[in-house]
């Protein structure tokens, strides 16, 4: 899910790398990218359209924050639109202050209704809740069947017409339901309803019937966010027809465009509350705006490091650096080298670091085998020097290494090789901060 929109919205962004500013045409190229990935990510027109003129207006007004670059700026900005228009705040299933807790399942026949309700069940149930899952979809053959099997997988009791007992009144059933977890003390009562392949009246009218035979805390609406557009219209009509609190999105490990999940809350004005993303029992959650938005936007937990460099940043070490290294304020020096190392470190652990960075799966390995203590050895080495040294590294000849290497207690090689090091990641920095690159964070891998 979400691939596609994704790598698009990856291709936006790489096309601001070394920006030093963003010009009117600039925050104009990068709302029409976006807006064209909105799109074929089947997200619906109207959101797109105040999802493009909120990210243009901010990327506009917004001051650039010293630690972030335009690029940076421009994801963030991003980021925060996308989890507005995923609700927000996470919403939180509500329980009935006194007796039993009744949820209502209402959607399209295959929607995922029925894994759902066992899905749900489960997971109440690992929060130390006695569900009750009752059987109310009476339309499709086997429904009560498939309710069982998967309420057994579960571990969780299901309340269904005795087989033979007639066809059965689903509204009957429902309420009959709510006595019955009263009186076996069940705390939820998970009513599955039934659904057609399309919108009908009919059922509608019998989802309504449920709803007020049982009043239920909850009712949601469930639907498969494989289907595209189509879910928009049909979360539309069961609004009207039926009303519910809130959305849960099924399907989710399919590889649709995703462009439901992000519509949904926007036109209905209901908050998508649980994700189901497998056919695993255990394949069901919260649904979280915010960490949606950082999947979507592949960022692992980046925002947080943005957030943290905001924090921490000495903005006015990051220009002074800057200045240097586009030439402008006197050369980088080894003193600068040490200085940028300890800004670093106060973002917290360099592997912490590395780990919040997207991308960062295929680095596993090498972060697991990153020391510490490396930055630590390089700090020994620079503090040996004079500070005529560190100023102008150039001048450290052979007897100048041996003797930092014994002021240090490091092998010579070692001095050599940060020495070369540094050359080397000066050019580089140069380099970036030209054009080219990700600057703005200054010794941090972009
Ligand atoms: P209902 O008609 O709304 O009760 O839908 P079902 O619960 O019978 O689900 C319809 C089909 O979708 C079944 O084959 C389920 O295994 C499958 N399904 C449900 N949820 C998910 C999900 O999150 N991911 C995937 N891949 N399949 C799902």
């Amino acid at each position: 899910m979400f691939a596609t929109l994704s790598d698009r919205l990856a291709d936006t962004f790489k096309n601001l790398r070394g920006k030093g500013r963003l010009s009117e045409a600039d925050i104009d190229a990068t709302a029409r990218e976006i807006r064209i990935a909105l799109l074929e990510a089947d997200v619906a027109l109207p959101v797109v359209k105040d999802f493009v003129a909120a990210v243009k207006q901010r990327a506009r007004e917004e001051d650039v924050s010293g630690a972030l670059n335009p690029a940076q700026q421009v994801i963030k900005i991003v980021h925060d639109e996308l989890v507005t228009i995923l609700g927000g705040e996470t919403r939180r299933m509500r329980f009935a202050k006194q007796g039993p807790t009744v949820v209502m399942l209402a959607g399209l026949q295959g929607a995922g209704k029925t894994t759902l309700a066992a899905k749900m069940a489960l997971w109440l149930k690992e929060q130390g809740r006695s569900p009750l899952l009752v059987a109310c979809d009476l339309q499709r053959p086997n429904a009560v069947n498939q309710l069982q099997v998967n309420g057994e997988r579960a571990g969780v009791k299901v309340f269904a017409p005795e087989p033979g007992n007639g066809v059965g009144d689903p509204v009957a059933v429902a309420r009959a339901s709510v006595e019955e977890a009263k009186r076996t003390l069940h705390d939820v009562v998970i009513v599955d309803t039934a659904g057609r392949l399309g919108v009908d009246a009919e059922l509608m009218q019998q989802a309504a019937d449920i709803r007020d035979a049982v009043s239920p805390d909850e009712v949601l609406f469930v639907v498969d966010a494989m289907i595209g557009q189509d879910a928009v219209g049909t979360a539309q009509a069961f609004l009207d027809g039926v009303g519910y609190d809130g959305v849960v999105l099924t399907k989710l490990d399919g590889d649709a465009r995703g462009g439901a999940a992000l519509s949904i809350r926007q036109v209905t004005g209901r908050p998508v509350m649980f994700a189901s993303a497998g056919e695993k029992l255990s394949d069901f959650d919260v649904f979280h705006p915010d960490r949606m938005a950082s999947r979507i936007l592949d960022m692992g937990d980046v925002l947080t490091l943005i957030e943290q460099a905001e924090k921490t940043f000495d903005q006015e070490q990051a220009l002074k650096a800057a200045e240097k290294l586009s030439g402008r304020g006197g050369e980088f020096t080894l003193d600068d080298f040490l200085e940028q190392m300890q800004q670093v470190r106060k973002l917290g652990s360099m592997s912490k670091i590395l780990g919040m960075l997207p991308g960062m799966g295929q680095m596993r390995e090498q972060l697991e085998n990153f020391d510490e203590r490396e930055i630590d050895r390089i700090q020994a080495i620079i503090r040996s020097m004079t500070p005529a040294e560190r100023a102008n590294p150039k001048m450290i000849d052979g007897s100048r290494r041996a003797r930092i290497a014994k002021g240090s207690g490091r092998a010579v090689s070692d001095v050599n090789s940060l020495v070369d090091r540094f050359f080397e990641a000066r050019k580089m920095m140069m380099q970036m901060a030209r054009g080219g690159g990700m600057p703005g964070m200054p010794g941090m891998p972009g």
